[in-house]
């Protein structure tokens, strides 16, 4: 049966490995700029067409057995970075571990380094992926999987870190931290990347009470908005969100990476580097309920499958915050991971403490802003979710029958968001497709509900670009996906221009008198 429904992506390719991670004040400030947006979408697909990808043969993996390519890099320069950023962070915590659980703490601390070294010269010398031997609820799903990768390889070719697909073997490898800290027990809760959370949140203050007293703004009014007011406001804080994905901790290998400005003001200018938008779709969506004669919002649920931790969360809330508060929504569900996981990923941990955070700050709308969360997560209009589906390796096109209990779940919102990269690369299977090639044809069949991707691009994946689009980028820049070179536009100047005019005195143009400016 044709299962017809809307499949929405708004994807923003941005800059690679060194770059991706500046701050949007470098950004904005530098001669030459660092971005390269795109948002795009597209409407309605059946299975049936999406399951002739399946029978007609998809595209090979992306791999780092592809010398050169970004996964090859990935694999062999920012993997083992974050390794030794881990093994540092435990080693750190040496006297945290002493003090909570005496010698035996140390113990488990230096059991667990010594893991982790080990990890690190396997993946540094290409060496056979290994069965996981932890009692995880997964364990058996990802020993599993394993199986099914060495049917993929030619006979007697054991599934290594350099041959098989870049998807697995970097989610293995965070699975592994979490194995070599779970097996070792009193430390097997620590999360390894708590510090580095932590810190893009604090570090990311003013941009946080940027973006909730923008909000504040918004809900004091929200009622006698205009349909067309509303739109617009949605628009911006869809793409605040999208902004906040900038925000990512695995690609700048732990790196600080927060967010110093707000994005909101920006918006206009930033604008100019979306080759692509159309969020009109996913706004069609939300209001798909039109009765005659009543409300024009269809007040159903929506899905948000989170990425990042930090700033980027808080832009997630506060969109969500607006969803329901202008009656957009009814519910939002919010998806996290079940463990640490790509640094920054949000756990349910960092969910509960980021909303406690912003509740307890000392600042009126930030603090009002995180109360209003905590009573929405109380009564039911929000609520958190965390699958162990989502720290699987598995391209999502398996999730109907490898986690049939999450795609019927999700098939019970009206919209899902699937936010950041590692979402898009699992959507699209992270395979060698075409540039032109349709997102429809790329889910392979997995469409639970309308869709709708919102990533800044920090992988050499991309769909859905118009005839000859990737080829002129690719003339322009040939890395430009990943290497954060704009290929179409040199907007430094007018960026430029655009900070000195909201600043009142250009000589003290720093990004606190610059988001102080906005906040006005
Ligand atoms: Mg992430």
């Amino acid at each position: 049966m044709a299962l017809m429904g809307h499949v929405l992506t708004a994807v923003t390719a941005c800059n690679g490995v060194e770059s991706a991670c500046s701050r949007l004040a470098c950004w904005l400030r530098s001669e030459t700029t660092r971005v390269h947006l795109c948002i795009q979408s597209s409407v309605t697909v059946c299975v049936d067409m999406a399951n002739q990808a399946v029978l007609h043969g998809v595209p090979e993996s992306l791999s780092a057995k592809f010398v050169g390519s970004f996964a090859y890099l990935t694999v062999r320069d920012r993997l083992p970075t974050i390794l030794t950023k881990v093994v540092d962070t435990i080693h750190r915590n040496k006297n945290k571990f002493f003090e909570e659980h005496g010698e035996e703490g140390v113990q488990a601390e230096k059991r667990a380094i010594s893991l982790l070294s080990k990890l690190r010269n396997e993946l540094q010398t290409d060496k056979p992926v290994l069965a996981l031997t932890d009692d995880g609820v997964d364990t058996d799903m990802w020993n599993e999987y394993l199986q099914r990768q060495q049917a993929l390889m030619d006979e007697n070719e054991p599934p290594s870190w350099f041959k098989s697909p870049w998807l697995y073997v970097e989610c293995y490898m965070y699975r592994r931290i979490q194995e070599s800290i779970r097996l070792n027990p009193p430390i097997c809760d620590f999360d390894a990347f708590k510090e580095a959370k932590t810190q893009s949140f604090f570090e990311s203050q003013q941009a946080i009470i940027a973006v909730c007293t923008y909000l504040q703004g918004l809900n004091k009014n929200m009622n006698d908005f205009s349909e067309e007011r509303l739109l617009g406001e949605f628009l911006k804080l869809l793409q605040v969100s999208l902004w906040g994905n900038k925000c990512d901790l695995s690609i700048s290998a732990g790196q600080e990476n927060s967010q110093k400005s707000s994005p909101v003001e920006s918006l206009e200018d930033l604008r100019s580097f979306i080759l692509v938008d159309d969020s009109n779709l996913v706004w069609s969506v939300l209001t798909g309920g039109k009765i005659p004669g009543g409300s024009w919002k269809r007040q159903g649920r929506v899905d948000i499958v989170l990425d990042n931790a930090g700033f980027e969360l808080v832009t997630d809330l506060v969109f969500a915050d607006f969803l329901v508060s202008s009656g957009l929504a009814k519910q939002v569900h919010f998806h996290g991971k079940a463990a640490p996981w790509f640094v920054s990923d949000t756990t349910r941990e960092d969910f509960n403490w980021t909303v406690r955070q912003t509740m307890a700050a000392n600042h009126r709308w930030m603090s009002k802003s995180g109360a209003q969360w905590q009573r929405y997560l109380k009564d039911g209009t929000w609520s958190y979710h965390d699958h162990p589906f989502w720290t699987l390796p598995h391209e999502f096109c398996d999730m109907a029958g490898d986690a049939p209990d999450l795609y019927a779940a999700l098939q019970k919102a009206d919209l899902i968001f699937f936010k950041g990269d590692l979402n898009y690369r699992k959507l699209t299977s992270d395979r060698t497709w075409d540039h032109t090639e349709t997102f429809e044809r790329a889910l392979r069949g997995f469409q639970p509900a309308p869709l709708c991707s919102l990533r800044t691009l920090k992988a050499n994946i991309q769909v859905g670009l118009r005839p000859n689009q990737g080829e002129t980028l690719t003339t322009q820049e040939p890395n430009w996906m990943t290497s954060g070179t704009p290929p179409l536009f040199t907007r430094g100047e007018q960026l430029e221009g655009c900070l000195l005019k909201i600043s009142k005195d250009p000589s003290q143009l720093d990004m606190e008198h610059f988001y102080c400016i906005i906040v006005q």
